[in-house]
């Protein structure tokens, strides 16, 4: 899952408006993950209008799709990848030694640390369709050269309600906190909610977005579309969402996030040259990225480097 981004540097402004809650509605782009017949993934993150929520720095939704999902051994830096597989199975791959399968129900963490190199291959014997999200979350400057490391967790915390089945995937939610392990105070919920209403609590001192996944759903009474990502600025202490038929929908949150980045394919770094480095190590078998076993040589090049100097991603001023 890569992406080539080059943008021009723009002004941090993340304060609350003062006519009330920021809220966007950020369209998802279709983005082929390469390969013959493979699938196609709608990504909402990093988008033009807000690189970030909170350190979540990448999201897409892949599926439901029959198609095959073969990502090769490639890189990473920079960042956690986070997998939440709705429906198949995928098997996962790394430079540290893992092989694991994540199903329904599984999280997948893999922090890269200073390196690290993974694939991930559905699993064509499940007779299921792949359906799921990958978000990446950016690491911050103190745990950019820490270990890297891969966890899976099996026994997530749910917030159940008459009307909501939530799993808390990252953070907390309603007194519920997931174990999994983030380096910046961050949110992440799959939730189905049933015919009828429920108030979300959020932390005000986040900003949020809510990704409809199925059904339909209104968010403060606003219907919210399939696809889009709705973003919202920090200050709100609740929303109210609802559902006539039903809805599967996810929810972000994080503080939003303090450092400058420079995202390019699949490293995340703070200025052009680090990406450099990075590009140039992996290139070069640098064992900061060790082999992933079963592969033989197979992996992903690089992509060149655009000619222009890669700047720095901010978030641009919303109004
Ligand atoms: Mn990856």
């Amino acid at each position: 899952m890569s992406n080539l981004q080059a943008d021009p540097d723009e002004t941090v402004c993340r304060a609350a408006s003062p006519n009330g809650p920021i809220r966007r509605l950020l369209p998802s782009r279709d983005v082929p993950l390469g390969g013959v017949r493979a699938m196609t993934v709608r990504r909402t993150l990093p988008h033009r209008e807000v690189s970030t929520v909170g350190a979540w720095c990448f999201l897409d939704h892949f599926g439901p799709d029959p198609s095959p999902m073969r990502v090769l051994p490639h890189p990473h830096t920079g960042l956690q990848t986070v997998t939440w597989p709705f429906a198949g199975s995928i098997r996962h791959r790394d430079s540290l030694g893992n092989d694991v399968v994540v199903r329904p129900g599984e999280l997948n963490l893999m922090t890269s640390g200073r390196g690290v190199a993974h694939s991930e291959l559905s699993i064509a014997d499940t007779g299921s369709e792949l359906h799921g999200l990958q978000l990446w979350v950016a690491l911050p400057d103190g745990a950019l050269s820490g270990p890297s490391g891969f966890e899976q967790f099996t026994d997530l915390p749910l917030v159940e309600t008459p009307t909501l089945s939530a799993t808390v995937l990252v953070g907390q939610l309603h007194g519920q906190r997931s174990g999994v392990t983030t380096h910046t105070p961050l949110l992440g919920v799959d939730a189905t909610l049933r015919p009828g209403a429920q108030q979300l609590e959020l932390d005000e001192s986040f900003e949020h977005a809510v990704l409809l996944i199925e059904g339909d759903l209104t968010v403060d009474g606003q219907p919210l579309p399939a696809a889009p990502l709705l973003y919202l600025g920090p200050g709100p202490t609740h929303i109210s969402i609802a559902t006539t038929a039903g809805a599967r929908f996810v929810l972000l949150g994080g503080t939003p996030f303090e450092h400058d980045l420079v995202m390019w394919w699949n490293f995340i770094g703070r200025s052009h040259d680090d990406i450099v480095r990075d590009r140039t190590d992996w290139e070069n078998h640098d064992e900061r990225f060790g082999p992933v076993a079963g592969h033989g040589p197979d992996r992903i090049p690089a992509p060149p480097l655009p000619n222009a100097r890669l700047l720095a991603r901010r978030n641009p001023p919303i109004r």
